[in-house]
């Protein structure tokens, strides 16, 4: 992959995830709050609100918590996760905890 079309995948990437972020915050919203908001409605509102964020901003997938050298990692519903840092790609699935960034660290190095 070049690095013209990594830095232009990555930037699709970084729309996804900040949709998610987007969408996840709406629906904790709507949950605590009783909102009653339809799950179009929510999907209206995140389409929108990311619309406009990035009408105006420029975003990037940058947590704080990922130290250099390191990997974004994730459990959810008893599976680990682990991102790639270069281009943002999520790992498979896997049932014990050190699958998922070994397979992020090994995925960095074909950048
Ligand atoms: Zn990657």
């Amino acid at each position: 992959m070049t690095d013209e079309r990594l830095v232009a995948e990555r930037a699709k990437r970084v729309v996804t995830l900040l949709e998610d972020n987007v969408r996840t915050e709406l629906q904790i919203t709507n949950g605590g709050f009783g909102l009653g908001l339809s799950d179009d409605t929510i999907e209206r509102l995140t389409q929108g609100v990311t619309s406009g964020l990035l009408y105006a901003f420029q975003f990037d997938w940058s947590p704080d918590w990922v130290k250099a050298g390191d990997v974004h990692q994730w459990n959810e519903a008893g599976q680990y996760f682990a991102r790639c840092g270069v281009c943002l790609a999520d790992s498979p699935p896997s049932q014990d905890q050190a699958t998922a960034p070994a397979w992020a660290h090994k995925h960095e190095t074909s950048h």
